[in-house]
């Protein structure tokens, strides 16, 4: 088209018809390539075939009759002589809605796009049973704070009964409410993770006040799937948690406070300091 086009503009005066032709022809062939585009638009399912036949549609069709005019296949007509203005003002006019639809399109796809990341990076952190924290998120989160952090660990006293008694899917419901009767014991400055099968840790800075016992009260309290009667133990334990081995030495001391806690009899709290190395 550019060439014919060129061409028109430097030799129509010395050859009319001939620059005419070339460019009429340099035309239709360029339609001819619009054909398989649309075609191919069509196959593909393109939001935008639609709005470009809208826009496009009309000075295109009326152009080809211009060249078929121009070619003496159809008759000269006035108004088809100058029909591609009216049609390209409408085009230009359609074409710009096209494009605000488009950018709005473009946008909601990226609202969409980002809140299934946010969700994926929610579910990624989540533990699926309980919607606490993961073990993973909450190592994560815990590791690095600075200033003494208690860790409590929470263990179901006799759970592998549990399931014996009411069954797996049972257990399951025991642990949700478990899970729950956490979240609502502690403030809301306190990380509740699950880290285990049955296990559940807690941390939260030294200052915070936390009372374990009224955690098992809440517990023995609370209504049980099949009202099974279900019971924890508890094991805590108080230092820094700015590196990881910070948190091997904090969560090896709160387990051993756990055991004594299981081997006292259960459904009871038992509380540690860490050695002053640890502490220091
Ligand atoms: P203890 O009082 O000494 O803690 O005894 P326990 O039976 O609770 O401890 P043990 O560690 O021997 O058993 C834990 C059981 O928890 C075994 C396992 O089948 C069960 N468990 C772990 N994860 C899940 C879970 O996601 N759902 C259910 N229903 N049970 C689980
Ligand atoms: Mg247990
Ligand atoms: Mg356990």
């Amino acid at each position: 088209m550019t060439v014919a086009t060129l061409a028109f503009a430097v030799f129509a005066p010395v050859a009319p018809y001939l620059t005419d032709r070339a460019y009429t022809y340099a035309f239709l062939a360029q339609m001819g390539v619009a054909g398989p585009i649309l075609w191919r638009a069509w196959r593909l399912r393109s939001d935008y075939l639609g709005m470009f036949v809208l826009a496009w549609g009309a000075p295109i069709t009326l152009a080809c009759l211009r060249a078929f005019s121009s070619l003496g296949l159809i008759g000269w007509s006035f108004w088809l002589d100058n029909s591609t203005l009216a049609s390209m003002t409408i085009e230009a006019l359609l074409s710009s809605i096209a494009v605000a639809y488009r950018i709005r399109m473009l946008s909601r796809e990226r609202d969409v796009a980002r809140e299934r990341e946010i969700a994926a990076l929610l579910l990624a952190d989540t533990d699926s049973l309980t919607g606490l924290l993961n073990r993973r998120a909450f190592l994560t989160e815990v590791i690095g704070r600075s200033g003494e952090q208690t860790l409590l660990i929470a263990d179901l006293d006799h759970f592998k009964r549990v399931n014996e008694t009411i069954g797996h899917d049972g257990g399951d419901e025991v642990l949700r409410v478990f899970a729950r009767t956490l979240r609502e014991s502690v403030p809301p400055e306190a990380l509740v993770a699950r880290i285990g099968g049955e296990e559940f840790a807690i941390v939260a800075p030294a200052d915070i006040l936390i009372e374990p016992r009224a955690i098992l009260e809440k517990l023995r309290a609370g209504r049980m799937p099949y009202d099974v009667t279900v019971t924890a133990s508890i094991g805590t334990c108080t230092g820094p948690l700015l590196r990881e081995v910070d948190w091997k030495a904090l969560y090896a001391c709160a387990d051993r406070a756990l055991f004594e806690a299981k081997s006292a009899g259960r459904d009871r709290v038992r509380g540690r300091h860490l050695p002053d190395r640890w502490a220091a």
